[in-house]
């Protein structure tokens, strides 16, 4: 079980910090493995607060260059030199103003697992692609492009974590079913065993994300197939990521 808050663009450096440090005891004895992502610059300060604790640190992004002339932005290597652990790919929010690409997607995991990153690698269809009965094709494409060339023994050695987040439950309050969530996480289960076999598919942790709270966490994640979650919001309010994490 893998519980991730994703803070988007939110929390001053100051704040993050102080924020890891008032969450730190009430995720202490969690089961599953904690993770917040910060803004980048917020990681140093994050990372330093979370030492000795269990939780762990997510960058939001990188690039997938290992350096050069590409302003603003950040490499695996520099991620993980500063004590970074996971980082979130491919998220729906970078695919839609970013021009984040499943090809693009696939070069970071590459780059992200080279440097000892492990991915937490999105993937989603939006609601007209829902409505349209495509989100099976969607989702595989996605997560088939993403993984392209990577074998099990780095998909596993990595720990990469893949996360369905229907475009459409993202912010909006708008929650899969425990059903049509579950439904979708066992399609990705199903296409990990045909691209890898049984037992990758076993192993990798595969989360929901999209309106998770407090209220629903502990049902979704009691679906067979949903190994955690992806939070939005609700990672910005300790007491309510303290009950997901403990979900
Ligand atoms: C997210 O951005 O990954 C997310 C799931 O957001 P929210 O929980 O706010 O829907």
């Amino acid at each position: 079980m893998i519980v991730a808050g994703n803070w988007k663009m939110n929390k001053t450096p100051s704040e993050a910090a102080a924020f890891v440090k008032e969450l730190a005891p009430k995720v202490a004895g969690a089961k599953a493995t904690v993770v917040v992502g910060a803004p980048f610059v917020a990681l140093p300060g994050v990372v330093e607060a979370a030492k000795g604790t269990n939780i762990k640190v997510a960058a939001q992004n990188m690039h997938y260059e290992a350096k050069g002339a590409y302003t603003g932005e950040v490499a695996a290597d520099m991620l993980k030199d500063i004590g970074v652990d996971y980082v979130i790919i491919g998220h729906s929010e970078r695919r839609q103003y970013f021009g984040e690409t499943d090809v693009t997607v696939n070069k970071k995991v590459h780059s992200a697992i080279a440097a000892g990153l492990s991915p937490i690698v999105c993937c989603g269809e939006s609601l007209e692609e829902r409505e349209q009965g495509v989100t099976a094709e969607i989702v595989r494409r996605q997560v088939k492009i993403a993984l392209l060339g990577i074998d099990k023994a780095a998909l596993l050695d990595s720990g990469l974590v893949v996360a369905y987040e229907p475009i459409w439950a993202i912010g909006t309050g708008k929650t899969a079913t425990n059903e049509q969530a579950n439904e979708v996480c066992h399609i990705i289960r199903a296409l990990l065993a045909e691209l890898y076999d049984g037992d990758a598919a076993a192993k990798v942790a595969i989360q929901y994300g999209g309106s998770v709270t407090a209220a629903n966490a502990k049902d979704l994640f009691a679906m067979p197939d949903i190994d955690g979650g992806l939070v939005g919001g609700a990672s910005l309010k300790a007491n309510d990521f303290e009950i997901i994490a403990n979900a």
